[in-house]
């Protein structure tokens, strides 16, 4: 075990919080964050309310102030990710509020310049250049899927176009009901042949250590540039469609999947891990009242995955018998890497502005609920 050096205080779930600066240019308005304890404490206040109970104490695995770079926030995470080359899978989240950081941590706010990279750049590098150092017996490959998940549906983001290769004609149900009353020309056998069908397609797309979506390309790495070249089609893609009010990347979930596998060059073990970095679709409460039509249905999708996703964690985290799984997309296409010998790491997002105070606690009252 070269990189296990990740003390787990809590099974294999632990929870970091980071509070994003005031942004240049925006009107100095009151914090509500209060205090920031070594750690991992953090109080949060609202000012404008007066009387009691208004301070919060919430308590962390690590809180990293508005202070902290992204070189910080990536050495606290960088052993975890290293676990993925001694076999672990290992699923990072960024959870939180839209404008509250998610994408700054996990991709960072641009590529040009080395010192914003986020936490998926500098982990598919070091895993990469890793993998490169030819200093033990194992060699190593590493390959990348991105896929987005919106209202459901799973989407690659690494295709050219990406918009045709959502779900392939072959593999749907209208093909296999075509084929299949081609082929024996009775409704009830070309059930049974659908059934069949499904049963096997269920084992095909639930691989251990893989994305349970087969139809998600799969691209080798082999140089730092591919790295950058993947990442900048896969925000391309999902910036697809969007225009600057409607902004889909925060109404749909990202997930980066980096593949390593290992072989002793002496014994011919090998060995696999996997590492999913997430970044989550906001987790803002749509008022009810107004979203209407598509805003409503997005704001449900996205309402029952994350709750899905707390579930789960907290499932986990309980050590209980019966994991829920199959509530959600997201839940199901992570399940080979949500529990068991697993590691989870959840990026707790917080905008500082005293006007996000309950999103800010909402958002506390769900890590608090996993962690
Ligand atoms: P989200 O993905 O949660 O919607 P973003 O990552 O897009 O939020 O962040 C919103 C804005 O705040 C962006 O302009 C981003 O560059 C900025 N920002 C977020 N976190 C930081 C940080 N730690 N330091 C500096 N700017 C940040
Ligand atoms: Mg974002």
């Amino acid at each position: 075990r070269l990189y296990n050096e990740v003390q787990d205080l809590k099974g294999n779930i632990r929870v970091y919080c980071r509070i994003r600066p005031f942004l240049p240019g925006q009107s100095k308005k009151q914090t509500a964050i209060e205090y920031i304890g070594e750690n991992g404490e953090l109080v949060v206040s609202n000012p404008s309310k007066q009387g009691k109970d208004t301070h919060r104490l919430f308590k962390f695995n690590k809180v990293f102030s508005p202070a902290a770079t992204q070189e910080e926030v990536f050495l606290d995470t960088q052993p975890l990710i290293r676990s993925v080359l001694d076999g672990y899978n290992v699923c990072i989240f960024a959870y939180g509020q839209t404008g509250s950081g998610k994408t700054y941590t996990m991709s960072g706010p641009n590529l040009s310049s080395k010192e914003d990279w986020g936490v998926n750049y500098r982990a598919l590098n070091d895993l990469f250049q890793i993998s490169q150092s030819r200093r033990s017996s194992i060699v190593y490959d590493v390959g990348v899927q991105m896929v987005e998940i919106y209202n459901e549906q799973v989407r690659d983001l690494l295709v050219v176009d990406s918009s045709q290769r959502r779900y392939p004609f072959f593999e749907s149900f209208e093909f296999h009901f075509l084929f299949s009353s081609i082929l024996v020309r009775n409704w009830l056998y070309s059930i049974c042949f659908i059934l069949i069908i499904s049963y096997f397609r269920f084992f095909i797309t639930t691989q251990p250590n893989g994305l349970a979506v087969p139809e998600a390309s799969m691209h080798s790495v082999n140089s730092t540039a591919d790295v950058l070249e993947l990442m900048s089609i896969g925000l391309m893609n999902r910036a697809v469609g969007a225009t600057a009010l409607n902004e889909r990347s925060s109404r749909s979930h990202s997930i980066l999947t980096v593949h390593v596998r290992g072989m002793d060059l002496k014994t011919k073990a090998v060995l696999r891990g996997s590492l999913h970095l997430v970044d989550l679709a906001g987790s803002e409460r749509v008022d009810r009242s107004e979203a209407t039509g598509d805003r409503l249905k997005e704001a449900q999708h996205i309402n029952k995955s994350l709750s899905a996703l707390g579930d789960v964690i907290f499932a986990l985290a309980q050590k209980n018998a019966h994991i829920p799984y199959r509530n959600s997309k997201l839940t199901q296409v992570l399940q080979s890497s949500l529990g068991g010998q697993a590691k989870t790491l959840m990026f707790v997002q917080l905008n500082p502005d005293v006007d996000s105070y309950a999103e800010t606690v909402s958002t506390l009252k769900f890590a608090e609920r996993v962690s």
